[in-house]
């Protein structure tokens, strides 16, 4: 499902005008335990910067890429796989673990809200997630279309090489974005069920 019009950052950077996209790069004074990371934020896969921004806090640190183009913003998605821009490879190669947030399609089916876990810890995560987001009653499930398995996905890349990554549904993006109460709920949710997953020595 990979058709990026560029294969690396270099490209990308080479060929999209200045003030296309801006990067959030927090590293000072945050953990080097976690890191939060929305590679396609901005008018990519909408909401995944907020939801990043919430999760992160103030502690965990966060890279965010941020499209913000008038359109086309698509030109600007570098696949989880292939993301190099040097700021996150930077981040990379001092955090343990990443958490990485992307936004998909709504299934055809309903219900529409859904979170799809993936990064090599997908499956203990999942058993976590299942039990602090139980409250809010949304459908948390492994999706084959997003195992974010490989070992070059970003989720993968921190030094333990042992990542997460969730896939949320437009529609739960949506909602989240619009309800700042749900939105704290569903990011203490997430942070909490990370960290059983990955828990500190
Ligand atoms: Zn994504």
């Amino acid at each position: 499902m990979n058709n990026d019009t560029y294969t690396c950052f270099t490209e990308l950077k080479k060929n999209e005008t200045e003030g296309s996209f801006n990067i959030t790069c927090e590293i000072e004074n945050r953990s080097n335990v976690y890191a939060i990371i929305a590679p396609h934020g901005g008018k990519l896969e909408t909401g995944t910067t907020e939801i990043s921004l919430a999760i992160s806090r103030e502690d965990l640190s966060l890279y965010i890429f941020n499209a913000n183009k008038p359109n086309h913003n698509r030109t600007l998605h570098i696949t989880s796989a292939n993301f190099d821009e040097p700021q996150c490879e930077k981040m990379l190669v001092n955090v343990e673990t990443v958490l990485a947030i992307h936004g998909a399609r709504d299934p055809k089916v309903e219900p529409k809200e859904r979170v799809w876990v993936g990064g090599n810890l997908r499956e203990t995560f999942e058993i976590h997630l299942n039990e602090t987001l139980k409250t809010l009653g949304l459908l948390i499930e492994i999706n084959s279309n997003f195992l974010g398995k490989e070992p070059n996905n970003i989720c993968n890349r921190g030094i333990s090489q042992q990542g997460m990554q969730l896939e949320l549904t437009k529609s739960l993006r949506d909602r989240l974005k619009m309800d700042k109460e749900l939105l704290e709920q569903f990011s203490d949710a997430v942070r909490t069920a990370m960290m059983l997953t990955y828990p500190t020595a």
